[in-house]
């Protein structure tokens, strides 16, 4: 994966209050990673997703690199850091 490449992150995942649990590769190839949770809203005024490049995330926690294998459509997840992706 490209360090500059940009993904959509939720808020949290943004701050770093919560882990990366959830990756999804949009049907227009557009990553969107989150905490998993289910408190987000994806409505552009609550502010809950923005950009950033995908290598800030990557140097806190390199298995997401992950992302790279999903082909448009494809979603991961996982429990808790160190547990395994699996398709979701
Ligand atoms: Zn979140």
């Amino acid at each position: 994966l490209n360090k500059k490449l940009g993904v959509c992150v939720c808020r949290h995942a943004a701050r770093r209050e919560r882990p990366v649990n959830y990756i999804e590769r949009f049907p227009d190839g557009g990553l969107s990673l989150s905490c998993g949770e289910l408190d987000h809203s994806m409505d552009e005024d609550a502010d809950d997703y923005s950009w950033v490049h995908i290598g800030h995330l990557l140097d806190a926690d390199d298995t997401l690199e992950i992302a790279a294998t999903l082909e448009p459509g494809d979603a991961v997840e996982r429990g808790a850091p160190g547990e395994s992706w699996r398709r979701a």
